[in-house]
């Protein structure tokens, strides 16, 4: 059955409709509204992200179980192994939910930077694996003999030649332990999708054959070539198609079969990369993918061993390194709507006369008769007059008022046919429809939380929390509150986005954006100081949920202490333009300082009552 908001397409099943809203469905499957209002009451405003934990664990289990019976149903020989790349979301609590689902598998963490490697030897549990990608230096990889000396079990990934240099330096310097290494090779096939550029003969990282051959020698003159356990390539995040894949496998699988022939014999492992992709598509023209995960870990599975029985060579280990996969849906945001901008156009606006031109009592009697079936006609009526009221209002015939009143009028017919119409709407609706957009402000920066809308053009589900039981007739465009006309996301015919038309004057109305747990919150940027928003990891058991976190945005003091900024100069120049200020009196002095400090500790999102 088709959803609404195409829930189908994208929610894999993780939420659920019910009397109207949306719950999440899982356990005692509490609504959003609900725990949103629960957190909003403790007076935290503005917007929230919420991280669903047993979200990232299903993922984990998803993965493991598909490949392990991959592995079983083709007689495989090699084992699976996977890390989360840190990359995709290093906020501690998504790390920590990573963790401790990973825990039972043995799941491990990836690093691609220093900081990134240090949270890998803290939080990685002895025994899971470390892999390490990106540029190194050699404080860096000797962060990794460092760990290794730890008792880790990690690979350092070299994806230049120079790097190995670099590890043969390391292991002559220090008494550490030498950690294994990896190598990341350049491939001939490129990947597909808007993130393609990991794969391909133009990548910025890997190895050629010719380096590759070179780094062979040099590990082996070296007697490093007992370490060298792993062979490594990563097409590219979001892969959309499974072809190109398999031109990777087929690829890597042959050159770990010849490097195994030559006498790499530690070499154990290829380490696919990641890529898995998530489905952010709200109509069924916009699906991307082209595979799921069960294809996908068959696909890997049958090649490698198909390769492999026709050179001769024992199966490797699989290793994944995917992680959009695991952490795309483990977190919404929720942002509450500040306002409708065509409230300008309500009736309670109108201000008829005691006498009206005539054409504005027939869109009075269009608008009181008008019902379903004549809303076609009613409607082009009212167009008409609409012209007419305008050309008399340029020739000098009606007044401001007049005007005022006709659109309102005009305005307000049209939303009526559109209502009438929901569900069988003709193409000259759909086009109004278009046209008269309605600009929905919600309380959060695009720029902050969906830096890929911004960048890459990336779409992320979006629906209301409630209200699903009621006809959205808005084609809606949804506005940040940064100053930036940027941070729209504007309405796509092709892929329309239909809200309700609410009074915020009277009742609360909150958009959720869905599948934001990957990449979105390191990549955020502060755009206009707005900072990472408010987040709240919520546990969910079979008689209702409870918070593990709950931690509020940065104030204002704190936004600008982070960008080097003294907090206390900031204070007392404000202070100094108080006091010295011809329009505050002495004993008003306190006062006005005190409640400028009062907005300075909170967060910058904006807190009119939502
Ligand atoms: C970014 C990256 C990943 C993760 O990719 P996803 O698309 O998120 O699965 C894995 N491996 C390497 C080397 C990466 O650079």
């Amino acid at each position: 059955m088709q959803q609404p908001y195409g829930l189908d397409i994208w929610g894999d099943r993780n939420f659920i409709i019910r009397n109207g809203q949306i719950h999440i469905n899982y356990k005692s499957s509490p609504a959003l509204l609900d725990i949103v209002s629960r957190i909003r009451k403790d007076g935290i405003k503005g917007p929230l992200i919420l991280r669903f934990p047993h979200l990232i664990s299903k993922q984990i289990d998803s993965l493991y179980d598909n490949f392990c019976r991959a592995i079983r149903e083709n007689d495989y020989r090699g084992d699976f192994k996977a890390v989360f790349p840190l990359k995709v979301n290093q906020y501690p609590e998504a790390v920590r939910a990573v963790v401790g689902a990973g825990r039972r598998y043995r799941y491990g963490l990836e690093a691609g930077s220093k900081a990134e490697l240090i949270l890998a030897m803290a939080y990685t549990p002895t025994g899971s694996p470390i892999t390490v990608n990106g540029f190194k230096d050699e404080e860096m990889i000797t962060m990794g003999f460092v760990a290794a000396q730890m008792g880790h079990h990690i690979t350092l990934t070299i994806e230049g030649l120079g790097e190995l240099e670099s590890i043969v330096e390391v292991a002559r310097k220090t008494p550490f332990r030498v950690p294994d290494i990896g190598i990341r090779i350049r491939l001939h096939s490129g990947g597909s999708g808007i993130w393609a550029k990991s794969g391909g003969m133009q990548a910025k990282f890997g190895l050629t054959s010719t380096e590759l051959l070179e780094a062979f020698e040099l590990l082996k003159n070296h007697r490093l070539l007992e370490r060298f356990t792993m062979l490594h390539f990563h097409i590219g995040s979001q892969m959309e198609e499974i072809a190109p894949l398999k031109r990777a496998l087929r690829e890597a699988g042959n050159i770990y079969a010849e490097l195994k022939k030559m006498g790499a014999d530690a070499l154990r492992a290829i380490n696919i990369g990641g890529g898995l992709s998530v489905e952010y598509a709200q109509h069924p023209s916009k699906r991307v993918r082209n595979y799921n995960l069960s294809e996908f870990a068959n696909d890997v599975v049958y090649l490698l061993g198909e390769i492999m029985k026709a050179k001769g060579v024992d199966h490797p280990d699989i290793v994944t390194e995917s992680g959009r996969f695991i952490s795309a849906t483990h977190a919404v945001l929720v942002t509450p709507v500040l306002e409708l901008f065509s409230h300008d156009y309500q009736e309670r606006s109108l201000k008829l006369k005691p006498v009206n031109p005539p054409l504005i009592e027939e869109l009075l009697e269009l608008s009181r008769l008008l019902t379903s079936s004549n809303s076609t006609e009613f409607l082009h009526d009212a167009l008409d007059h609409m012209e007419s009221l305008l050309t008399l209002f340029e020739l000098g015939y009606i007044d401001l008022q007049d005007r005022s009143n006709a659109e309102i009028l005009v305005h307000s017919i049209i939303k009526k046919a559109l209502y009438l119409k929901q569900g069988n709407p003709t193409p000259e609706i759909e086009r109004l429809q278009e046209r008269l957009q309605e600009r929905y402000l919600v309380n959060s920066s695009f720029f902050q939380s969906m830096p890929d809308y911004w960048g890459l053009k990336q779409h992320f589900p979006v629906m209301p929390l409630d209200r699903l039981d009621q006809p959205a007739i808005r084609a809606a465009s949804l506005w940040d509150i940064t100053c930036d006309s940027d941070g729209e996301i504007g309405f796509d015919p092709e892929a329309p986005l239909f809200l309700h038309d609410v009074n915020l004057d009277e009742e609360e109305y909150f958009l959720g954006f869905f599948n934001v747990g990957a990449y979105q919150e390191t990549l955020g940027m502060q755009h206009n100081l707005f900072s990472h928003p408010s987040e709240a990891t919520v546990l969910i058991d079979d008689h209702g949920y409870r918070f593990s976190n709950i931690d509020e945005a940065e104030n204002i003091l704190e936004i600008l202490d982070n960008l080097e900024y003294d907090a206390q100069e900031v204070l007392t120049e404000l202070e100094k333009k108080i006091t010295d200020s011809d329009f505050i009196t002495k004993e008003d002095n306190r006062d006005t300082l005190a409640t400028l400090k009062r907005f300075l500790a909170q967060n910058g999102y904006l807190r009119t009552t939502r």
